[in-house]
């Protein structure tokens, strides 16, 4: 006989983990499923390890740029294997803290590679479990690779990227996404050669365009050599070097790392035999409280529509298990999830970019500030960051929010906060704000959009 649970989760991510941990505090015995390591690719190939790698980057940066702040130092040198050591130690606490919470919350942790059966049981090797309430996909996505340059040996995803044993001495960084820039940013702070390749005309394509003008400012900067609206071709791969073409120029670099275009993990999951439907990209077809058409089992994260982050995982994995439950749950307000890009200049942005605004037809108003209006910009030291608030006038709405410069990622939580409260630009811009910060400016783009900048 199967074993029983309420809910078993496949997958430990963050979207998995998060919706086990969630559906044990409900009162569910649950269990949670995984192929690999616990925490999932992010924790283990992708946020994590990457923010750890981009962070050595930055104090690598700092250091460099303390002769501004009346420091006398040396050239930093960068020790590669000890910063392959902190990242291996950041993954070790993280994903030892989520198998801590595991055991805290009474979460049983099934190894192996799961699949649903046609009566919609849970198969994991020659063992079937059975879940009285929910099952949860939460398999996650995989690198799909681009056509002309297929992965393998020198020719590596964003994952291998943060991992390379040895420090890259070149890198061509195929797409200039998120993921794209923040390699770029990496290495080529630490001492790589680095182009980055883009075939639409600007670097983050999905930000606002005053944003990627600053990002593309910042990347050149740092030596990266930055080519857009232009496709790599003839990528050959050899054994020490890849050889590739862009826009009449050939370059050779050690690895080539592609940047976009990841799908669905959803090879063992037997969706179609469990009646799962899925869209024509892929993904898993789900309602509004990741449902999918079968009844009982819900689909979150990357395996469903929406941006592919993380927090949208988590957040996901909390709904589809309160639900499950019976219990109210809130809706995702999908554009006003955060977007954080770790590159320097850092980028924080939601919603829509002023084009998109003007587009769908907002009374649109721009409300733009740089760092260097307030204070703190100006102490310490980065007065070239710019926020830009999107409002539509007819009700003082917020519809997008975009931020590069320094701490982008974090200041970019207050304008999400706010519009989650119902408030618009005119609340942000009467709201106390501590001096001197850089939050400070926030405020000022909320009273530029309100009509009366004071620091202007
Ligand atoms: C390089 C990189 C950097 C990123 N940085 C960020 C960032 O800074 N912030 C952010 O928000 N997002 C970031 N992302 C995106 C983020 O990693 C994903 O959106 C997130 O991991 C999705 O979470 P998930 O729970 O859906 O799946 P995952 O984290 O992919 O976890 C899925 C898990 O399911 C397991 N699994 C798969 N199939 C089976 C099976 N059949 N049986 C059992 N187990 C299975 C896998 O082994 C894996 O452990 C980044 C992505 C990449 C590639």
């Amino acid at each position: 006989m199967a074993d029983t649970y309420d809910c078993i989760v496949i997958g430990s991510g963050p979207g998995g983990y998060v919706a086990a941990i969630r559906a044990a505090q409900l009162g569910m015995k649950t269990a949670v499923v995984e192929k690999d390591t616990v925490g999932g690719r992010c924790l283990n190939y992708a946020c994590i390890p990457a923010k750890a790698v981009l962070r050595t980057a930055d104090v690598l940066q700092e250091i460099r740029d303390a002769d501004d702040f009346g420091l006398k130092v040396g050239e930093p040198e960068v020790d590669y294997d000890a910063v392959m050591q902190r990242r291996a130690k950041v993954i070790k606490t993280l994903t030892g803290g989520v198998a801590g919470l595991f055991k805290k919350n009474g979460i049983e942790y099934l190894e192996g590679e799961a699949g649903l059966t046609g009566d919609g049981k849970v198969r994991v090797g020659d063992s079937e479990y059975e879940a009285s309430k929910c099952v949860v996909l939460a398999t996650g996505s995989v690198p799909k690779g681009v056509p002309g340059a297929d992965l393998g040996g020198r020719i590596i995803g964003t994952e291998e990227a943060w991992a390379l044993e040895q420090m890259p001495k070149s890198l061509a960084v195929v797409g200039a996404g998120a993921s794209g820039t923040e390699i770029a940013s990496a290495y080529a702070r630490m001492g790589a050669e680095v182009i980055l390749l883009e075939m639409v005309d600007r670097v983050l394509p999905a930000e606002d365009a005053d944003i990627s003008k600053l990002a593309e400012r910042g990347f050149k900067k740092q030596g990266i050599k930055v080519v857009t609206g232009t496709p790599v071709e003839n990528v050959e791969a050899g054994d020490a070097s890849v050889k590739f073409t862009y826009g009449g120029e050939s370059g050779e670099v050690e690895w080539l790392v592609i940047a976009a275009g990841r799908g669905p993990d959803v090879g063992a999951l037997g969706l179609d035999d469990a009646g799962i439907e899925r869209l024509d990209s892929g993904l898993i077809k789900v309602d509004g409280a990741l449902r999918t058409s079968r009844d009982g089992v819900y689909a979150i994260g990357d395996l469903v529509p929406g941006p592919a982050l993380a927090h949208k995982a988590s957040d996901e994995g909390i709904i589809a298990v309160e639900d499950a439950a019976g219990e109210k749950t809130h809706p995702i307000e999908y554009p006003d999830i955060p977007r954080a890009t770790f590159c320097t200049p850092n980028v924080g942005s939601f919603g829509l970019t002023e084009e998109q605004a003007k587009e769908a037809g907002h009374d649109v108003v721009v409300g733009k500030v740089q760092y260097g209006a307030v204070g703190a910009g100006t102490v310490y030291g980065d007065r070239t960051g710019l926020i830009k608030i999107i409002g539509d006038t007819k009700y003082g709405e917020m519809i997008g929010g975009h931020i590069v410069g320094t701490r982008a990622t974090e200041l970019i939580q207050e304008l999400v906060n706010a519009k989650a409260l119902e408030g618009g630009y005119s609340e942000v811009a009467r709201i106390i704000h501590g001096h001197p910060t850089l939050s400070e400016a926030v405020m000022e783009a909320a009273r530029a959009a309100d009509g009366w900048l004071i620091h202007g």
